[in-house]
């Protein structure tokens, strides 16, 4: 019954884990949720007002699908300006979420055959889009001694006449890695080497533990063959809102536009009003929210290392940890089940983000603290039993 591409098609387990996760609620249990990658915050409220006031204001209607000419250009004025560059208006579209962006974007650039080189471990959808389009994916993996950055060398070797895209996402999900200045010179210098275009998902760009994200759009002649995605969803505390954008040459953009299009026709009216807000609006909200993940990943990487068999890095970025479980001896997935029906803590395998993540869980701190210190008593307990 089904077409034979959507055999192709991946998914993104950390939706499948939630259901389980439901499940055992449902039945009496009390499950710690540390699988989905959301902040736990609310939306600051200027941000709820300015949708509130946009819906009074009329905008319940359809807008272009590239995004409202306002909304075009608050966000190419503040990304640009993060990001010291200017960014004309109309190279950003705006769409529901930040995911359009990899799908619209690959679908903008791929033809059937061609080699992607992706993060691995690395979000799923990237995967999953370049196989169901029938492009060749290249796996990149990202090691643990590497601090989980993408190596130069690897990525040199990885490169063949028939690249025609390298995806990257810093900080990263799920490892929290943030590639230095010196990683993303590498990369452009490769680009332009080769001649390949570069999907830079930089979602997580705000939330950052000391340091600097440092954009490829930063760099000169990058503009020209990069597809950037950003996005409200993680900055601003709004992932149910559905608001996200991508910034690319002019002819990708249009052609991203033409697949908003032919699929979602236009992001919500009122919800980019709001959107328009968040960047223009007072930012102490998002101070505040990654001054708290800060503290949270520092609780959840030292109590993680105090227990046996368990060594977890101190990411830079993202709201992710990813500790090291191999001297467990249980494989990833097995041991995320038994954490969630044991232990009642919802992870993720790091086999959810691709083959390299055996051998590691994904821990979301996008939760408080008190939960957190549940969680990891429930876990110390669940591997001092295994002993
Ligand atoms: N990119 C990465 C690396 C993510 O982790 C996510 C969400 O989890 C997205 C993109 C998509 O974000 P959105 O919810 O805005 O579609």
């Amino acid at each position: 019954m089904l077409a034979k591409a959507t055999a192709r098609l991946g998914t993104e387990t950390a939706f499948e884990v939630l259901v389980k996760a439901k499940a055992l609620e449902a039945e009496g249990r009390d499950i710690v949720h540390l699988e989905i990658g959301e902040p736990d915050f609310d939306t600051p409220k200027h941000i709820v007002e300015a949708a509130i006031q946009a819906l009074r204001d009329g905008f319940t209607h359809y807008g272009p699908s590239a995004g409202l000419p306002e909304a075009r250009a608050a966000f190419a004025e503040s990304a640009g300006k993060a990001r010291g560059v200017r960014i004309p208006p109309e190279h950003v579209v705006v769409t529901p979420g930040g995911k359009p962006v990899m799908f619209y974007g690959m679908l903008s650039l791929l033809d059937p055959g061609d080699e992607v080189i992706y993060p691995n471990p690395g979000f799923p959808i990237y995967e999953s889009v370049i196989n169901w389009i029938g492009a060749k994916p290249v796996p990149l993996p990202l090691r643990e001694e590497n601090d989980f950055r993408l190596d130069l060398g690897d990525l040199r070797k990885a490169i063949t006449p028939r690249t025609k895209l390298l995806i990257f996402n810093t900080p990263h999900n799920p490892t929290g890695a943030v590639l230095s200045r010196a990683d993303i010179e590498g990369i452009a210098e490769l680009a332009q080497k080769h001649d390949f275009w570069l999907l830079a998902d930089e979602i997580y760009s705000r939330i950052l533990y000391g340091g600097e994200h440092f954009s490829i759009l930063s760099l000169p002649g990058m503009a020209e063959r990069t597809i950037l995605l950003e996005g409200h969803s993680k900055t601003f505390a709004m992932t149910g809102w559905r608001l996200g954008f991508g910034v690319a040459p002019k002819p990708v953009a249009d052609m991203m536009a033409k697949f908003a299009t032919n699929c979602n026709s236009c992001t919500a009216t009122f919800v980019q009003k709001a959107g328009v807000a968040a960047v223009q609006g007072p930012q102490d909200a998002v101070t505040a929210m990654v001054d708290e993940f800060h503290r949270r990943r520092d609780l959840i990487v030292d109590g993680l290392n105090a227990i046996p068999g368990i060594s977890c890095k101190r990411p830079l970025g993202a709201f992710y940890v990813f500790p090291n479980i191999k001297s467990l001896g249980v494989p990833s997935a097995k041991f995320a089940d038994l954490v969630l029906r044991e232990g009642g803590v919802a992870s993720l395998s790091g086999t959810a983000f691709g083959a390299h993540g055996e051998g590691y869980l994904r821990f979301s701190y996008a939760n408080s603290q008190a939960n957190i210190r549940k969680a990891l008593d429930r876990v110390r307990t669940l591997v001092e039993g295994m002993h």
